[in-house]
């Protein structure tokens, strides 16, 4: 089977992680700050904070914000189950904002249109998080442009979108965000096994995020209520998590950032062959530049549903069954047995659930040769018949 996707790994990863194994720390060590550091400079961020998944990263990133009981968190439906499940742990609601039929991302025009009624009806949201979905990003201008105007916060969810780039500035750099994630799944851009990243600007920020990830606890004299008892003291002064990202997962992650850069180029490649090698078939290819530079986590085609005879589901199971790992991301996020018992509905969100009805990803990895592609392309033209 052709997977989807799949993580690259060197000889020199695998000596990273064993260098780790003989050293003195497992965790807490050099290697999370060392990783940290990276990726700040990488991404021109002045703040970056290391965590065992993106699910943990977007769950400080709420808390650091101060979304609680009675706020609202919005987000895109066509996305991880996790931009919007961060809400839910911190007792705040969930509403969605369908995409733009083009882009596939939040559509920025429809936001303005809900944030109008929502302003009348008194129920702006605290948080907005856009997902650059494949990696693309999202309009990041207009959007930050309607949080000044309704007082919102974003946290950016650049799970696909490690080592892309928006008007010129990596993805990460903030400058249209308060916070952005990253994950580092063994399926994304780069891998720490599980892994994720929180970035800003805000020095504050930063630093609840800290406390989040580690029980709320703090050895910081500054953030105590009374001097220190002594040398062994810490105080809680937060409900938080462990979180932590271990020193294997860290090394890991410092061995990986530096083919960031060829991993980006190399999805591309396959990406510019793909669009060639499709372009005669009955399919919708994504677009990409929108203002910026995938980081090209996914490559979605849309099938054109009218102009072939086979459903959906058949090209998907045909795929499969001639060995090309295809999947489907996502499943609209309202159309969950869990978001349907809040009383969301099918048919509230038409343009994502359009989507979801013709939407498959195609296998897209930096070792994606032109004899697998080639496969993938003979057995999707089969399916299609
Ligand atoms: C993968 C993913 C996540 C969750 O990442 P983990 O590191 O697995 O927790 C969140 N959001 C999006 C859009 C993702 O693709």
């Amino acid at each position: 089977m052709i997977p989807y996707g799949r993580q690259d790994i060197t000889q020199e990863d695998i000596d990273a992680v064993i260098e780790v194994l003989r050293s003195d720390f497992l965790t807490q060590g050099p290697k999370a700050p060392q990783f940290e550091a990276a990726l700040a400079r990488y991404c021109d961020a002045t703040h970056a904070v290391a965590v065992n998944s993106a699910t943990s990263a977007l769950h400080i990133a709420c808390l650091a914000l101060g979304l609680g009981k009675g706020d609202w968190l919005w987000t895109t439906p066509v996305t991880f189950v996790a931009s919007s499940n961060c809400a839910l742990y911190c007792g705040a609601k969930v509403e969605f904002v369908d995409i733009d039929p083009r882009t596939y991302n939040l559509d920025p025009v429809a936001l303005e249109r809900k944030l109008i009624a929502a302003e009348a009806a008194g129920t702006l949201p605290k948080v907005v998080v856009p997902v650059h979905l494949c990696g693309e990003p999202c309009d990041m201008q207009a959007i930050h442009a309607l949080s000044l105007r309704f007082g919102f916060k974003i946290i950016e969810d650049a799970s696909h979108a490690v080592g892309g780039s928006y008007q010129g500035r990596k993805i990460g750099a903030c400058q249209y965000s308060d916070i952005t994630v990253f994950s580092f799944h063994p399926v994304k851009i780069i891998t720490t096994a599980e892994g994720g990243l929180a970035m800003t600007n805000d020095a504050d920020l930063a630093e609840r995020m800290e406390l989040f990830r580690s029980h709320g606890i703090t050895r910081d004299p500054a953030l105590m209520t009374h001097e220190a008892d002594g040398g062994w003291y810490y105080q809680q002064i937060e409900l938080g998590y462990n979180y932590r990202m271990t020193e294997i997962q860290a090394a890991l992650g410092v061995s990986q950032m530096k083919r960031l850069d060829t991993f980006v180029a190399r999805r591309h490649q396959i990406a510019d062959r793909y669009d060639r090698l499709l372009a005669s078939l009955p399919v919708t290819t994504p677009v990409r530049g929108q203002d910026g530079y995938s980081g090209l986590h996914l490559y979605v085609i849309r099938l054109n549903l009218d102009q072939i005879n086979p459903t959906h589901a058949q090209v998907f199971e045909r795929l499969r069954a001639a060995g090309i790992g295809v999947n489907l991301h996502y499943i609209p996020v309202h159309t969950q047995p869990y978001y349907q018992a809040m009383g969301f509905k099918v048919g509230d969100y038409p343009e994502a659930e359009a989507y979801y009805s013709e939407a498959i990803s195609l296998p897209m990895f930096p070792n994606l040769d032109d004899a697998l592609q080639d496969e993938v392309i003979a057995a999707l033209t089969q399916a299609l018949q």
